[in-house]
């Protein structure tokens, strides 16, 4: 018998082929023994640059290559030592350039890693997450809307599931999905109704599937053959500073061209002007800078991913810095999600509901008297519904740490409540436990014969139970919206035609609840006759009964609120945006401080009846908006746009993703967010936490300041060292520098104190300031002028140093000394200099010793000097003589001045007053200050 194909299969030949159980998966061990066998489960991806290559790079830059020839002249006039020397040097500088961007490398790999796609997958009958590489045949997957397939899967359970093929058929439109064999033999892919392909996507339902094909098996891995995943990972910055480096390459070497043909004309040989003309070029274009901001993003996209912040897009981390508003969900985001059902509202009677938490130790009371379950119909009807139309668990696990995450210490094994799934569910579900009708109690009077999932759109979640013989309908969701579809209502028992009084009531005893912060859900049913028919959503949820309301806590997380302040001081406008109702939304906006006095709020339904422009009006003035839809949020990000806002907005559901790709920053959330939503993100919180954010934003202000203080740094050098030989030539004063000494400043001042600038500290200050213009120039606030004022000091005093030392005797052996003392000089005046980057204002405002990795590499830095001075056997190949007293005074004196006349200045110039604060410079009656 010709074999079958998988979507020919029944449920138990599938399994029986690939050795596997639908309710329970692989066992680990047996799929640790396959993915051993058969190999992960990952398309093939284009090679990365070999570290031999990366080594050979450094040599392809063109003044380098001129040094090399130049080096070769010389070795070929019997210069052996110069020759060896210059050739060693190029060597440790490229080797520092290839550390720098091995490690660069290395660190956006590690990057994408952390953005591997996840799989919810049961082994043993235990749901877990996996990365998406380790799955293997025979594995059973859990699929939910927004949900990536991780391999191709058949079918063995589908609730109203559509996926999403393009990628695959090129079809865009979404294909309802089954778990029925189907018998033809030859089907196309499109066809393949119970199957789900690899990469394509879950746009409605829910799913269980089995994988059938992994990898480069897979149908994607036909046509994908090798899949070139090197997106491009530069940033605008990046960017722009290749384009510097172009014209700084330039003026680097027109100036050497200068120093050249001055030092020539003033009588030098013509050899040596070239040798050193070259070696200037060389030290002075800045060739390791793009290595260095690549660090500089890399180490600070560590330290975020530390503060649970992972970055998908590096430009977004420049970004990151200039955001203006934040859009953020309120569910999970600026509340803790964790949801407790304190109320119930049934037929004008009001109950509470004790109890904390997932713990099921609670009762309901109705005037202070416990409720009769017994006697109360109404009730038992609501719990059935909380019950069944529900997809959480709640069980209890052995806890081997207590509330603070310490280890307990008892042996006594101690178990908590614990709940998986949707936490409004999981209230749900603690509710109809913690009043004796969990699920579990009532399956055998109900089961459950079809879904209608929940989606953020229709607000509304339904099953279909068969229930003594006939059928129900058991409905919950947002009341407002639930009331539209229901056309009785149970009141005092009994079933009686909802009329626009009793409508009214239900809907007033709902924004009662909303206005104390409840996230309120309604409930309801319907007794199906045979007839009535119940295929898609629009049937089951319409002529229904209305049952009643709970109303749950979702308290506000602690640390949120704190968070939007810091926001509001650094010039950040929070801005919430939620599927929930507005005066809950208003209630927990008030709570956590979003909202100022004479802030506006508005629904969805408002945002529908306005035209762009009217948006545009109102958006600045906006703080709330509820009960949105996907569509309403693209169409804020792209009104606060209009307005010149830098907008980061968060979403998590599948619909999201348009509006997060809009947003100058597309937030997406690690735990509960879909898939599709972390694809379309830049930034992913694994938390789900607001203050991540803001933490975020502040590491991405901070890697944008550590970037221009190296720049700061390495330019104000690269413009001394030109000066001081440009000026020298101009005088008409001997070669201050040796080409041998001019190489060695470089690669002892360029590359770990400029590294070490790269993980400075962030400013006190930093969150104090308003965001930064996204199109500021990286020497905007007075950059570029503190780097050419500075190089000229820098170069002034070491010329000065260098002309005080030689007027003093005649002679050759005075000239060794002379140059020895401007060598030192320079690089002393750059190790001093390296300080005073680290603040906007002077050395004198920021303690030095702080950053412990720019100490070591001053430290070493001066050693590296100190040796070429001092080493007897280094003098001659760097002439060098030692120096006495008198000079190493002129040296401190000389690479002192710069510092200490910068920092007198800005001493003097921060008396003045300075509009720095981020709400002084807001306008007078910007809302953000009305407060
Ligand atoms: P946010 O956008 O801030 O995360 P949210 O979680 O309230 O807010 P949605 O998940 O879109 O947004 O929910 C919208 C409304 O739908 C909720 O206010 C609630 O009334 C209802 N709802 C939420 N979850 C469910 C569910 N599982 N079943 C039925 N209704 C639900």
């Amino acid at each position: 018998m010709e074999q079958k194909k998988w979507h020919q299969l029944g449920k138990s030949e599938l399994a029986e082929t690939l050795g596997s159980s639908p309710e329970q998966g692989l066992s680990p061990a047996e799929a640790a023994e396959r993915l051993a066998a058969h190999g992960r489960n990952e398309l093939a991806e284009g090679k990365r640059v070999s570290p031999i290559l990366l080594f050979l790079n450094q040599f392809k830059d063109f003044m380098v290559l001129v040094l090399m020839g130049a080096t070769l002249i010389s070795g070929l006039l019997g210069e052996y030592l110069d020759a060896i020397t210059i050739v060693l040097i190029i060597l440790l500088n490229s080797v520092l350039g290839f550390v720098q961007e091995f490690r660069a490398e290395k660190s956006l790999h590690a990057l994408k890693e952390l953005s591997a796609p996840m799989a919810k997958v049961l082994r043993d009958g235990q749901q877990l997450a996996l990365a998406a590489k380790e799955l293997v045949a025979g594995d059973i997957v859990l699929l939910e809307s927004g949900d990536r397939i991780p391999a191709d899967i058949r079918l063995l359970e589908a609730n109203s599931c559509y996926i999403e093929e393009s990628a695959l058929t090129g079809e865009s439109v979404p294909v309802g999905k089954h778990a029925a064999a189907i018998q033809d033999d030859e089907l196309p892919l499109g066809d393949q109704r119970n199957l789900g392909f690899m990469g394509t996507m879950v746009t409605r339902g829910t799913a269980k599937g089995m994988v059938v094909r992994t990898g480069m098996n897979t149908e994607m891995g036909k046509i994908a053959g090798l899949i070139d995943q090197t997106e491009s990972m530069e940033t605008p910055l990046q960017h722009r500073l290749e384009q510097l480096g172009k014209i700084l390459i330039v003026v680097a070497v027109a100036l050497t061209i200068v120093v050249v043909i001055a030092g020539i004309m003033h009588g030098q040989p013509a050899y040596g002007m070239f040798l050193a003309g070259v070696s200037l070029a060389v030290a002075a274009i800045p060739e390791g800078l793009p290595a260095i901001v690549t660090i500089a993003l890399a180490l600070g996209v560590q330290r975020m991913i530390k503060r649970k912040a992972i970055v998908r897009k590096l430009p977004s981390v420049e970004t990151l810095g200039c955001a203006s508003v934040i859009c953020s969900d309120k569910t999970g985001t600026l509340t803790q999600n964790k949801m407790t059902v304190t109320h119930i509202w049934m037929g004008g009677r009001k109950l509470n509901v004790t109890g904390e938490g997932y713990d099921i130790n609670g009762g309901a009371f109705e005037d202070g008297a416990p409720v009769d379950l017994k006697q109360d119909t109404s009730l038992r009807r609501l719990l059935h519904i909380s019950a069944l139309c529900n997809n959480a668990v709640l069980y209890k696990e052995e806890v081997a740490a207590d509330a603070n995450g310490k280890k307990r210490k008892s042996k006594e094994p101690q178990h908590e409540w614990v709940m998986k799934g949707d936490p409004t569910e999981g209230a749900l579900t603690v509710l109809s436990t913690k009043l004796g009708h969990s699920a579990k109690s009532l399956e055998g009077l109900y089961k459950r014969e079809k879904e209608f999932p929940f989606d953020s759109e229709r607000k509304l979640m339904s099953v279909v139970v068969s229930h003594q013989g006939g059928r129900l309908v058991y409905t919950k969701g947002a009341s407002d919206v639930l009331l539209d579809h229901c056309n009785y209502v149970l009141w005092e028992g009994k079933v009686t035609p909802f009329t626009a009084t009793l409508k009214r009531k239900c809907a007033e005893a709902a924004e009662e609840m909303a206005q104390s912060a409840l996230r309120v859900l309604g409930m309801a049913y319907r007794d199906l006759r045979s007839t009535d028919a119940c295929d898609n959503e629009r049937d089951a949820e319409s002529q229904l009964v209305f049952v009643g309301m709970t109303g749950m806590i979702d308290p506000p997380r602690k640390e949120a609120r704190e968070a939007i302040a810091t926001c509001r001081r650094a010039g950040i406008k929070t801005v919430m945006i939620t599927g929930d109702h507005q005066l809950t939304a208003e209630a927990i906006a008030g709570q956590l401080g979003i909202m100022p006095r004479g802030g506006l709020s508005f629904s969805g339904r408002q945002i529908e009846q306005m035209t762009d422009e009217q948006l545009d009006r109102q958006v600045d003035n906006a703080y709330v908006y509820a009960r949105v839809s996907p569509e309403h949020k693209l169409r804020i990000v792209k009104s606060l746009q209009r307005q010149g806002h830098v907008v980061a907005m968060t979403g998590d559901g599948v619909n999201d993703a348009p509006a997060i790709k809009a947003a100058d920053i597309g937030i997406a959330m690690g735990i509960t967010g879909t898939d599709v939503s972390k694809e379309a993100s830049a930034l992913v919180l694994s938390d789900d936490n607001f203050s991540t954010i803001v933490s975020a934003i502040e590491e991405g202000r901070n890697i944008y300041e550590n970037i221009r203080k190296f720049i700061r740094y390495l330019l104000a050098s690269n413009v001394g060292e030109i000066l001081t030989m440009f000026l020298a030539m101009l005088a008409g004063l001997p070669l201050p520098l040796v080409p041998i000494q001019i190489l060695w400043v470089n690669l002892v001042t360029d590359g770990l104190p400029a590294m070490a600038l790269g993980v400075d500290q962030a400013e006190k200050d930093l969150m104090q300031q308003k965001p930064r213009s996204a199109k500021e120039s990286i020497f905007a606030r007075r950059l570029g002028w503190k780097i050419i004022s500075r190089g000229l000091l820098i170069g002034i005093c070491t010329l000065g140093a260098f002309w005080l030392t030689l007027r003093e005797a005649p002679g050759a052996q005075q000239l060794v000394k002379a140059q020895t003392v401007s060598f030192a000089t320079l690089v002393l005046a750059q190790l001093i200099h390296v300080f005073d980057c680290r603040s906007s204002r002077s050395i004198f405002h920021r303690n030095p010793l702080q950053n412990k990795y720019l100490v070591f590499a001053v430290l070493s830095s001066l050693l590296l000097m100190l040796g070429v001075v001092y080493i007897e056997a280094l003098q001659p190949i760097f002439k060098t003589v030692p120096l006495g007293f008198r000079e190493w005074c002129l040296v401190f004196v000389a690479a002192g001045i710069p510092t200490f006349l910068m920092g007198i200045g800005s001493v003097l110039g921060s008396r003045k007053p300075k509009n720095k604060q981020a709400n002084m410079s807001l306008k007078p009656n910007s809302p953000l200050l009305r407060r």
